[in-house]
């Protein structure tokens, strides 16, 4: 059964059946923070499940990103997509896991728990939506699930996991409720089995919130209405090809399906976008996303927000705060509030700060110039199949930063991108990344549905 059926067909998923399925792939997985029997309701999407990523607000249930120093936190209030997408009918079952807020590649950098791939219980779910992207790859029935990329986030699960997932143009969603990572990259999107219930998911979460001044006022059109795409001109930019480390496997599949889109009438060429690379992208977009998550974590100080001790054994509140922070911080968010802070210090921030601002303007600018000549870019989405659980936890961070090349450029841009499932290599799925234009969610996703056809 997929989303189209119980959508367009009127089939029916039971509640029951589902709760159950859910319980035994977490015990098995490790993929949910919290499990929710949800209240039904009436709508469109009735009866359609979802679950929705950790670092979303969702009332009275479990809204930690991951981390230990909001593991008490329990919102007063849905974020705006919860509340759209309960009102479509659909019915919520919980929260999934994912790296400590957003901080990530892999989920590894999770405080309660290391959650599994389905596809190979020693490898990883991808990061930092990873709860999200498994989840539905482990079920066998339907569901939406709600993701958060802030440099890859989504795409990059959905092709560890084999499945679809898209990030939307920032400002499409509303984020009204989202534990923030970096404000100027954050976006919620969706994950699901197929293109329809990605297209369907965002249908229903996108549009212009008063809550959210950063949303567009731009209508929404109807994504789930797929088209087939002819004539298309895809650029696939040169410098992803060169990018070291990208698998031998991972390269085929993709080169395959360029192949595949030569034949059914589509134009490829290569395009030269040097400020992707590994040298750029990478530096740029780590500088700015660490520069605003080290702001936005000053709130986590056990006042407002955050673990709570007895002040009473505290000499004062410089030492409370401290003392808070070390206990509640995972290791990965401490380096980030350390070089976060330091790349925006005045004698620093010119340096680093302004320069990376600098460069991701020019990424902007890179990227306005080939959509004027394409339709969309393509890509692998990830350079590899999901690595071992072990091998991943004995990287470095530079190396598990460097990962990211493929993703975290469309993401400085704020432009939409979809990961489609592409092939395996060594049993492992591998993704292919579809960037568009802003605002260009419906090619993205007519594309994708042409490609899967
Ligand atoms: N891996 C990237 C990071 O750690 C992307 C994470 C994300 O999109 N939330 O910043």
């Amino acid at each position: 059964m997929t989303v189209e059926e119980v959508v367009e067909k009127d089939e029916k998923i039971d509640s029951k059946e589902f709760l159950e399925e859910l319980k035994q792939v977490d015990e098995k997985y490790n993929l949910m923070r919290e499990i929710k029997n949800g209240e039904k309701s009436h709508g469109e999407l009735e009866k359609i499940p979802f679950v929705v990523k950790d670092a979303i607000a969702t009332e009275g249930v479990t809204t930690s990103a991951g981390s230990k120093i909001l593991e008490d936190y329990r919102p007063v209030f849905d974020a705006t997509v919860v509340k759209r997408l309960k009102k479509s009918g659909a019915q919520f079952f919980g929260k999934t896991e994912q790296d400590e807020f957003g901080f990530g590649t892999f989920s590894t950098n999770n405080a309660f728990t290391t959650p599994k791939n389905p596809h190979d219980e020693e490898r990883v779910v991808g990061g930092s939506s990873g709860g999200a992207g498994a989840v539905v790859a482990a079920m066998d029935k339907p569901l939406i699930s709600i993701g958060e990329s802030t440099g890859g986030s989504i795409t990059n699960p959905a092709a560890y996991n084999g499945v679809v997932g898209i990030t939307p143009t920032y400002g499409r969603v509303s984020r009204y409720g989202l534990v923030d990572y970096a404000n100027s990259l954050d976006k919620i999107g969706v994950l699901a089995e197929n293109v329809y219930g990605a297209a369907k998911g965002l249908e229903v979460i996108a549009g212009h919130d008063e809550n959210d001044q950063t949303t567009a006022e731009k209508k929404v059109p109807e994504y789930s209405d797929l088209e087939k795409k002819q004539d298309l001109k895809v650029g696939v930019p040169k410098q992803y090809l060169e990018l070291e480390g990208l698998e031998e496997g991972v390269k085929e599949n993709f080169e395959e399906s360029l192949e595949k889109l030569e034949e059914t009438g589509a134009e490829v060429e290569k395009v030269d976008m040097p400020l992707l690379s590994a040298d750029y992208a990478v530096p740029s977009y780590y500088v700015l996303a660490m520069a605003e998550a080290s702001t936005n974590l000053a709130k986590m100080s056990g006042i407002r927000y955050g673990l709570e001790m007895d002040p009473e054994n505290f000499e004062d509140f410089n030492e409370y705060f401290s003392e808070v922070r070390s206990e509640g911080f995972g290791e990965e968010a401490k380096r980030r509030i350390l070089l976060g802070t330091y790349t925006r210090m005045a004698g620093y921030r010119d340096q680093y700060y302004i320069k990376a601002a600098e460069v991701r303007q020019k990424i902007i600018n890179q990227y306005k110039e080939a959509f004027e000549e394409f339709d969309v870019l393509l890509s692998p989405s990830m350079p590899n199949i999901a690595p071992k659980i072990e091998e991943a936890e004995s990287m470095d961070p530079a190396e598990i930063y460097a990962m990211d090349t493929l993703t975290v450029g469309p993401n400085l841009a704020g432009l939409p991108m979809i990961s489609v499932p592409n092939g395996k290599s060594e049993g492992m799925p591998t993704g292919l990344h579809i960037v568009g234009d802003h605002f260009e969610e419906k090619k993205i996703l007519d594309v994708a549905y042409s490609y899967r056809r």
